[in-house]
């Protein structure tokens, strides 16, 4: 048998860090949705009792360290499943780029695996299996639009965004997670973006007032390491973006656009700056 799910990518409309817990983990407030930006996981049996993992994209790894095999291996072990699994990564999500690649792989295997082996797992335990593998997993395994707490795995759900169009660039610069942490004074914050303006941006379905609270205090952290997100945040706005931020830890930056007729060109002036650009909608 052969299963295909699509593992979309997310975009955080907020994301403030409240302070560092006893177990390392950060304590966040995340506004999250997800772009239709997406890998495509083609999951099939295979003879073998073992997980494989192919993808076209050279520069992922294809062993344990993969999220997707990661998955795979702890439903496997938990269910007790005696079959193997062949999963193919159609890689379209930008890696290492904050936009929660391989959480969302890992999220398509857990729903992709329970179909496929017929497991019937309670949603609950989907979560918490997804909470074990990486802090974005839970909100990849729900989507829609989430307010995130905790270290990001508690999720309460919140109205999705007024559909717009999203302009997303990858400058070609490397970003680590660990290390954005790292550097990170939470006490020396300069402004914290509000949930509760954002939340209340969604419930109200205003686009502008989206816009006008989008915030993420790891900027502070990417935009100094690295001038060219800077630069290319201001290329999005100077072109005409209607709100723009970088995602996650970075270095992505994507912008909200309501208007169709300048996505275009704001999509062409972007690519002067870096290769890897996208023009999605919301995923609602
Ligand atoms: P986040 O926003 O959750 O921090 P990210 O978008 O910054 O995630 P990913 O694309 O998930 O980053 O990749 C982070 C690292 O994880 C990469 O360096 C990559 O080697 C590794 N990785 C493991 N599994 C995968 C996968 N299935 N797809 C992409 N990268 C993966």
């Amino acid at each position: 048998m052969k299963i295909y799910e699509k593992a979309p990518a997310k975009i955080n409309l907020m994301l403030d860090v409240l302070h560092k817990r006893p177990d390392g983990f950060h304590e966040v407030e995340m506004v999250m949705t997800m772009i239709d930006l997406a890998d495509r996981l083609e999951m099939s049996d295979q003879p073998r009792d073992t997980i494989m993992i192919t993808s076209q994209a050279g520069y992922i790894p294809l062993d344990e360290k993969n999220l997707a095999f990661q998955a795979a291996k702890l439903v496997k072990d938990r269910y007790g499943v005696r079959k193997g699994v062949h999963i193919h990564l159609d890689k379209k999500i930008p890696v290492a780029a904050g936009l929660a690649g391989g959480s969302s792989d890992a999220a398509a295997t857990l729903r992709g695996l329970n179909r496929l082996w017929g497991l019937n797992m309670p949603l609950e335990e989907m979560l918490s299996f997804g909470a074990e593998l990486g802090s974005d997993v839970p909100f990849c395994i729900t989507g829609g639009t989430a307010l995130a707490t905790g270290r990001g795995e508690v999720l309460t759900e919140i109205p999705d965004p007024p559909q717009c169009w999203v302009l997303v660039a990858k400058p070609p610069i490397n970003v680590s997670t660990g290390e954005v942490y790292g550097k990170l004074r939470s006490e020396h914050i300069a402004s914290h973006p509000s949930s509760k303006n954002m939340v209340a941006a969604l419930q109200a379905g205003s686009f502008t007032e989206m816009c006008n609270n989008l915030g993420n205090v790891l900027e502070e952290v990417t935009l100094k390491l690295h001038p060219e997100v800077q630069q290319l945040k201001n290329a999005m706005l100077r072109l005409g973006a209607d709100g723009a931020l970088m995602s996650g830890s970075g270095p992505t930056v994507f912008g909200l656009v309501s208007k169709e007729s300048k996505v275009a060109r704001i999509y062409n002036g972007l690519r002067g700056f870096c290769k890897e650009v996208y023009a999605v909608r919301l995923l609602t």
